[in-house]
């Protein structure tokens, strides 16, 4: 894995105005860089703008403030052809496989949509390549003249997959894609992807909502809270030892399969809901649900420093 990282966020930011003066700051300063080759875990409960920040990074979203530099090129000042082949480079797989699947185009028109839009094949060739990517993703060319509703949950996810790959993309910000199917068939499909990855040298923004989810696929993992990235750092790390209390928490509330060491398992359980990014609280954004929260988390907001080797938190406690 080379260290240059293909993607660097710095300073991002994605607020929406709502009207009558309130503006929901759904990403707010976001900094954190990808390595080529890597897989980057993001990782937040619902509402804490890590969705908002992976369509941001792929342009679907203008940011309202800082920089996306990918391959060293600002994405959000890319034009032109220079913006088309970024579309390329970069592609997109969602949660919901069925919402984002057109229920009147087959299958195989699905996949090529890129193919088309790009140019790149046409006749015998865009055939061979639909074929290509079905077997690809684990699927077989029969499946090109059929429609998505014939599809279970999983299948439909690898021809989301499939359609990503058609370009033959570097990058692939994955957002949620396994949270909507069932657990016996995400293991599947993240194996899927890590096959994907070492056989094309893909590189991966995995989007997610809890830690267990991207435990297997990432390197590295980031926390957010919020809005914000509250602690950075290799997988291992983060498992092993988590620094940060919202991450502590997180990780409490995962199973553990050992019944022995399950029933001596500590849980945090974190009071109240995640405050609205509409109106969040002053200081520290964790602070009203911290168990470790002091008087000066209120006052000021902590900022991400790195508090062991790689290993990066926001909190007054480190
Ligand atoms: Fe908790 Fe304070 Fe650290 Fe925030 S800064 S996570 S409130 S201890």
């Amino acid at each position: 894995m080379s260290e240059q990282p293909i993607l660097q966020v710095s300073g991002l930011k994605k607020h929406f105005r709502l009207g009558r003066g309130s503006t929901l700051k759904a990403v707010d300063g976001l900094s954190f860089a990808v390595r080529r080759g890597e897989t980057f875990g993001l990782v937040g409960e619902s509402g804490c703008g890590k969705s908002t920040a992976g369509r941001t990074i792929i342009r679907l979203y203008e940011a309202t403030e800082g920089e996306v530099l990918f391959d060293g090129e600002n994405v959000h000042r890319l034009k032109g052809s220079k913006l088309q082949s970024f579309r390329r480079k970069m592609q997109m797989v969602f949660q919901d496989p069925y919402a984002s699947l057109n229920p009147r185009m087959t299958v195989g028109n699905i996949i090529a949509e890129g193919i088309d839009i790009h140019g790149l094949y046409t006749g015998k060739q865009r055939r061979e390549r639909v074929h290509e990517l079905l077997r690809a993703v684990g699927l077989n060319e029969e499946h090109a003249g059929r429609f998505p509703h014939e599809f279970s949950g999983g299948q439909r996810q690898r021809i989301g997959i499939a359609r990503a790959l058609a370009i033959e993309p570097q990058f692939i910000i994955a957002d949620e894609p396994i949270s909507a199917l069932d657990v016996s068939v995400q293991a599947q499909v993240v194996n899927l992807f890590k096959k994907l990855q070492r056989e094309h040298g893909l590189t991966y923004l995995f989007i997610a909502h809890d830690l267990a989810m991207v435990r297997h696929i990432s390197d590295r993992i980031g926390v957010m809270y919020l809005g914000k990235l509250v602690e950075v750092t290799a997988s291992e790390a983060l498992y092993a030892k988590p620094l940060h209390p919202y991450t502590q928490s997180l990780l409490s509330a995962i199973p553990i399969p050992d019944p022995a060491l399950e029933r001596t398992r500590e849980r945090i359980i974190l009071e109240g809901e995640i405050p609205s990014p509409l109106n969040p609280p002053s200081g520290c954004p964790f602070r009203t649900r911290c168990p470790k929260a002091m008087p000066e988390c209120a006052a000021a907001m902590p900022e991400l420093k790195e508090a062991g080797p790689e290993h990066y938190v926001a909190c007054h406690l480190y």
